[in-house]
């Protein structure tokens, strides 16, 4: 029986792998075997449950972190999706933010690939408790050991293989419990692998399995103390033994254990939910939760996982629902809630109520009375709530730390077909930009032209794809641009009076600035060299609202500007007339006057690549990348595929996928990531600036 108020009974996971790994497949075939989808879907033929958005179906990938709750055995688990393309990071982020455990998925043909450590390197960020599975062991070159060094290698893990497959590719019929010391066979009947039998280790296999659950139990040794002490002693060691020291080392992030399995041959899947109920943590297991004081961001306070505790929920996620409109999905860290009741938002510090609760299953959406803490439920009828916003009890209000969100690095122009779309358009942009903060609308105030950003190409094609499906907008897209920033590269300073008269009021603020490079990768760094009675606390206040609203279109073209330190040399104030607009509008003309005179200069977006080829491909691969104004930083090995690290321009990355596809006849995989804003060279500024 599960008690829905216990939250040892409760399990919340995400799955992550590389794009292709089998993340989809598995979750489908857990959703199967829990029960709660009575058909296996295929992904190649774009029925998998889990992608359930239409452009995840056409496209063959996972994108939104649908949360889906399942049952297996005692327990509650419910799964995050993280998605595994990389222009989709924010959404691994988010999501990592509220799982407490993660199956990190591999493709045991190519183990650990460039994106699967980007997410891992997250995970470690988000210090997520791990268990590994090394997937379609089915397949030619599908090869167990050399998978479990590659977490070994590459991530610098400690993997501990607590299975092994019975025998390889074709012939691979199932895997060695290497606790009971048992084979588990699925049969070749053409079942969906319901049944499996429990069996004796072969002949063949039991010296393998011995050494590989030696080296399991001394692994699991160091992970407990009293197991230490028997294993010394060379006592016998029971199941329950292993299975809990095993747990203790994978919550403190000491081990990661291995299991292996086909999800698409139906292999393996079970003993995988058995692991994430004996190995990941409930959410009890994990520490109290950090938050800040609501008044005071400087004050933490730590709250208990407890349903007995205030309630306290981070709102991770916005979606718009076709059938109840706006979908809040929130992690409740401690206390309960029940629908219909009132919750306090700490960010707004306002109070709203909360009409339904729903649990989110694969195929149909339970409505419950109340829910607990430990608990990943979605929430209908919140108006005022933003991703990244705490709910809580207004008597006892927190504030959890948001997630943190790249700047988008692509942009493409958008414009209404008509006017009766130019409202639709306007509603819902502001709506996907509520679900999604890696997401921005900006308007040129120059040109009055609507401009998107994100994250990368297919990031922007979704959200296009999504206005004209969704919210049945009509409107003409650009072709991508690159989201420059400008900044300066020498010292300059200004000086502004404001002085007018208004409604028979006149206003009155005098400023002088200097501005130079900052080095930082923000908008302004900010100096002040006044005392409060030139420049009270008031007006300062203003003085840098004006100067962020300058520093957001730079002289060169307009694009937003990066890294300029600007110090206040000198204020004056008239006792009678200045006011905060005054000295709002003086601060922004003194900074836009100042940058001017400090050399600007235009800066784009350098992406870190990595790129896995084959030999063969190597040279076409290197020989376009040297066309594409790119850096190749290293060049090694790994199994038969040769890596490529380099960084390149966005600006030459556009089609990137289309285009390594033809020069490797597929055969090449890429990951590409933001890394930094770089000046960018004469001639390409002459050419963006169209001299
Ligand atoms: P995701 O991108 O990580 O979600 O990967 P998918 O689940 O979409 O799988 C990518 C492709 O690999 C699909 O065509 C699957 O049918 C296939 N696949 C997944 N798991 C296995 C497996 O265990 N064995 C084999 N042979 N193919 C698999």
């Amino acid at each position: 029986m599960i008690k829905e108020d216990d939250p040892s009974q409760k399990r919340n996971i995400g799955i992550m792998a590389h794009i292709d790994a089998g993340k989809t497949t598995t979750t489908e075939r857990i959703l199967y075997y829990t029960g709660k989808i009575h058909r296996i879907g295929e992904v190649h033929d774009g029925t998998a449950t889990m992608d359930w958005m239409v452009q995840e179906q056409e496209r063959g990938i996972t994108i939104t972190s649908a949360a889906t709750s399942c049952f297996w055995k005692d327990y509650h688990i419910n799964i995050i999706d993280t998605p595994g393309h990389v222009d989709f990071t924010v959404e691994v982020e988010r999501s990592l933010r509220v799982l407490d455990g993660a199956i990190a998925v591999f493709d045991g043909v190519h183990g650990v690939e460039p994106q699967s450590e980007t997410v891992w390197r997250q995970a470690d960020r988000y210090k997520v408790p791990r268990i590994a599975f090394i997937n379609k062991l089915d397949r030619i070159g599908g090869d167990f050991e050399s998978s479990v060094d590659s977490i070994k290698s590459r991530l610098n893990a400690n993997p501990v293989a607590v299975q092994l497959p019975i025998g390889k590719e074709d012939g691979f019929s199932g895997i060695i419990d290497l606790i009971s010391m048992k084979a588990l066979i699925w049969p070749e009947d053409g079942s969906s692998g319901e049944k499996f039998s429990v069996e004796d280790i072969p002949e063949d296999l039991v010296d393998d399995a011995t050494l590989a659950r030696d080296m399991m139990i001394e692994v699991a040794a160091e992970c407990s103390d009293s197991l230490m002490e028997k294993f010394i002693e060379g006592s016998e060691i029971s199941a329950d033994e292993i299975r809990s020291a095993l747990r203790v080392g994978t919550i403190d992030l000491k081990i990661v254990p291995v299991l292996c399995g086909s999800a698409f041959k139906n292999k393996g899947i079970q003993p995988l939910l058995d692991a994430v109920v004996d190995y990941l943590p409930s959410p009890i297991d994990l520490p109290d939760v950090d938050g800040l004081s609501a008044d005071d961001s400087e004050v933490k306070i730590a709250r208990k996982r407890l349903s007995s505790e205030p309630f306290s929920a981070l709102v991770f996620k916005i979606m718009s629902d076709p059938f109840v409109g706006q979908l809040s999905y929130i992690r409740i860290y401690s206390g309960r809630l029940k629908a219909g009741e009132v919750v306090f938002n700490s960010r707004t510090g306002k109070r709203e109520r909360v009409q339904k609760i729903l649990q989110m299953e694969a195929n149909q959406r339970t409505e419950l009375e109340g829910s607990y803490a430990g608990e990943i439920v979605a929430l209908v009828g919140m108006k005022m709530v933003a991703t990244g916003d705490t709910l809580c009890d207004q008597k006892h209000p927190i504030r959890y730390e948001s997630v943190v969100f790249p700047e988008p690095v692509i942009s493409v122009a958008i414009e209404p077909k008509s006017t009766g779309d130019a409202s639709k358009l306007e509603k819902a942009l502001e709506r996907l930009q509520s679900e999604d903060p890696s997401f921005k609308v900006l308007e040129n105030t120059e040109t009055a032209q609507l401009l998107i950003s994100g994250m990368g190409e297919l990031h922007l094609d979704i959200i296009v794809d999504r206005l004209k499906r969704e919210f049945k907008v009509q409107a003409n897209v650009g072709s991508p641009q690159v989201a420059y920033r400008e900044s300066i590269t020498s010292k300059a300073s200004a000086s502004e009076t404001f002085e007018r008269e208004l409604g028979g009021k006149s206003q009155f603020a005098h400023i002088e600035v200097d501005v130079e490079p900052s080095g930082e990768q923000v908008d302004l760094l900010l100096v002040n060299k006044v005392p409060e009675e030139r420049l009270p606390t008031r007006f300062l206040k203003e003085v840098e609202i004006g100067f962020h609203e300058a520093l957001r279109s730079g002289p060169l073209a307009g694009f937003e500007m990066l890294g300029v330190k600007v110090t206040i040399r000198n204020a004056r104030i008239d006792e009678e007339n200045s006011d905060e607009i005054a000295f709002r509008i003086a601060a922004g003309m003194a900074v836009r006057k100042a940058v001017r005179q400090a050399s600007p200069n235009l800066l784009e977006p350098i992406m870190d690549l990595e790129i896995l080829v084959p030999e063969a491909y190597l040279s076409n691969v290197i020989t376009d990348l040297n066309s594409r104004r790119a850096k190749v930083s290293n060049i090694s090995l790994k199994n038969d595929l040769q890596v490529v690290a380099a960084q390149a321009p966005l600006a030459e990355m556009f089609g990137y996928s289309t285009n390594i596809r033809s020069i490797s006849q597929g055969r090449a995989t890429f990951s590409m990531q933001f890394a930094t804003y770089e000046p960018v060279s004469k001639s390409v500024l002459e050419k963006i600036l169209g001299n």
